[in-house]
């Protein structure tokens, strides 16, 4: 038997993380299992990044609910936890009248959600704020915000761990079994014993759900692909541009996004796919986004597009609704609570789901609040964001600061080493970036990934086959050259 847990918790993206800190306040045995090596390995890295404030759902719906408490708690949460954000404001554009009167309905769906500070301004008006975009109008929401998901997500998991809550990454759930006292969860590294259980496996919920009988859902992958631009574009604009929304269920349009980081956004495309892992980009849409960043934004450099990726929603609307469904979130079974098409705003709403599903448990057992519970977390700050006379203090104490490692993100040695040396154990190419930003710049890991893998040998002792991009069906290496192997080298 691995653990035994009043709570365990399946799937440690935003949603799972975000619940294991909450369950984190209170005297409650809690776990989280992760199938990948590190945390916020799903769709929790790959979004736009966006602090919705409820514009697009229907009144009295989850979705709305959810997404306008959760905005509201993360200032608060992000200044815990120490994750940078800012609110830039979004302006939803309309070019024809028609669409002028879609903005009104967004608007007024915006108010009776309680989004607050809401106007339609000129195209006049948004030519001052937005000297790049031509529109009829615009409707402005100053409330929207920009944040990086995945620091969000580790920061998460982060504090929850340090507050007790064990966490167990390369730990698949395979089957769930009732048995007298909760449930026996068998996973790829043993077996668990729990006496609730939540499912918040993303994108393979409805397979969780299934393990234990209750196969009455289905989720559609739906993939979403994106450009980013070069952070030289970063003055074209000064807040998300957002089109009207297309009529398509729970998708809002090519869209403009600004990162704190200094790139653009463009994306994401919408496109219903079979296979869950296929995070392809295609031509055929990237030939859309192209299309959809001119409508909006005409003199766009497109030339300065350093990368593409994409990202899998887990719809639990079918593909040939108009309507979006809302998110599924019970006790489908005694002490069994599904979390089900947790797709956008997902992400604004984790903080809300998280309080949601603790009241869940909370009429299930007496918990008592945790007196000694931890609420702050502090990232170190990035070398790159330091003044000159600390970045030399720096070198000064620890030489490793000074050897740069990423050129694009200036992400020196120290930083590469800190970020390996995470508490969830993931050494690989993808925690350095995701903690580090090293290989997310202009050269996309062409100078910084070599260093990293040189360092993953001479301070781990790993070798080339063990050093993998993601998890372990990402190796980096697949064999040896003949050169290599005329010298005697491994690869
Ligand atoms: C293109 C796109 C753009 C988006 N933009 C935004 C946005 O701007 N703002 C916003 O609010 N929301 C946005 N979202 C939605 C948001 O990203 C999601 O709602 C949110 O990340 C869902 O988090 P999650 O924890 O439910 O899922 P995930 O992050 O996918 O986490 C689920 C975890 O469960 C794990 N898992 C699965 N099966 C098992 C198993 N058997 N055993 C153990 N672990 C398992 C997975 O590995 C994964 O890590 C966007 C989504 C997409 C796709």
């Amino acid at each position: 038997m691995r653990g035994k847990s009043e709570v365990l918790v399946i799937g440690a993206g935003v949603v799972g993380c975000a619940i294991a800190r909450e369950l984190a306040k209170f005297k409650i045995e809690t776990v989280l299992l992760e199938k990948e090596n590190d945390v916020g390995s799903g769709v929790s890295k790959g979004n736009s990044g966006v602090l919705h404030t409820g514009l697009y759902y229907p009144k009295g719906s989850l979705k709305a609910k959810l997404c306008v408490e959760g905005r509201l708690m993360f200032p608060k949460l992000a200044k815990q936890l120490d994750v940078p954000y800012k609110l830039c404001g979004k302006h939803v554009i309309a070019r024809t009248d028609e669409e002028l009167e879609d903005l009104k309905g967004l608007k007024a769906v915006g108010e009776d959600n309680g989004v607050q500070g809401l106007t339609i301004i000129s195209g006049k008006e948004l030519k001052k704020r937005e000297p790049n975009v031509d529109a009829l109008s615009a409707l402005h929401s100053p409330v929207a915000g920009i944040f990086p998901p995945y620091l969000f997500t580790i920061a998460l998991a982060e504090n929850a761990l340090n507050n007790g809550v064990k966490i167990y990454a390369n730990t698949k759930v395979l089957t769930i079994k009732e048995v007298n006292s909760g449930y026996k969860v068998a996973t790829t590294q043993g077996v668990f014993y729990t006496e609730v259980i939540v499912n918040s496996a993303g994108l393979y919920a409805d397979r969780v759900s299934a393990m234990i009988g209750l196969d009455k859902y289905k989720l559609y992958p739906c993939r979403g692909e994106y450009l980013i631009l070069d952070k030289k574009c970063h003055e074209l604009i000064n807040s998300m541009i957002y089109p009207v929304p297309p009529k398509v269920a729970g998708v809002l349009g090519v869209h403009l996004t600004p990162t704190l980081d200094g790139n653009i956004l463009i994306g994401p495309s919408a496109e219903f796919i079979n296979e869950r892992v296929d995070s392809r980009t295609t031509k055929e849409k990237i030939q859309q986004l192209i299309e959809g960043a001119k409508s909006l934004l005409p003199s766009i450099p497109l030339n300065e597009v350093i990368y593409a990726f994409s990202a899998v929603r887990s719809k639990i609307t079918p593909p040939e609704e108009k309507e979006s469904r809302d998110f599924i979130i019970r006790e489908d079974l005694d002490n069994f609570i599904n979390l089900i098409g947790i797709e956008s705003p997902g992400l604004t709403s984790s903080p809300a789901i998280a309080k949601m599903v603790f009241q869940m448990i909370r009429r299930k057992m007496d918990v008592k609040e945790k007196i000694d519970f931890n609420p702050i977390r502090r990232r170190t700050t990035p070398f790159s964001e330091s003044s000159r006379i600390k970045q030399a203090s720096l070198i000064k104490g620890d030489p490793a600061y000074g050897e740069m490692v990423c050129r694009c993100e200036h992400v020196s040695k120290r930083e590469v080493l800190d970020a390996l040396n995470n508490p969830f154990l993931a050494r690989t190419i993808s925690a350095v970036k995701y903690r580090t930003r090293a290989g997310m710049g202009r050269c996309h890991g062409g100078f910084c990934l070599p260093k990293i893998v040189e360092i993953l040998k001479e301070e781990y002792g790993m070798l080339s086959e063990e050093i993998h991009l993601k998890n372990l069906d990402s190796p980096l290496f697949i064999g040896t050259t003949k050169g290599l192997r005329e010298k005697g080298k491994s690869e």
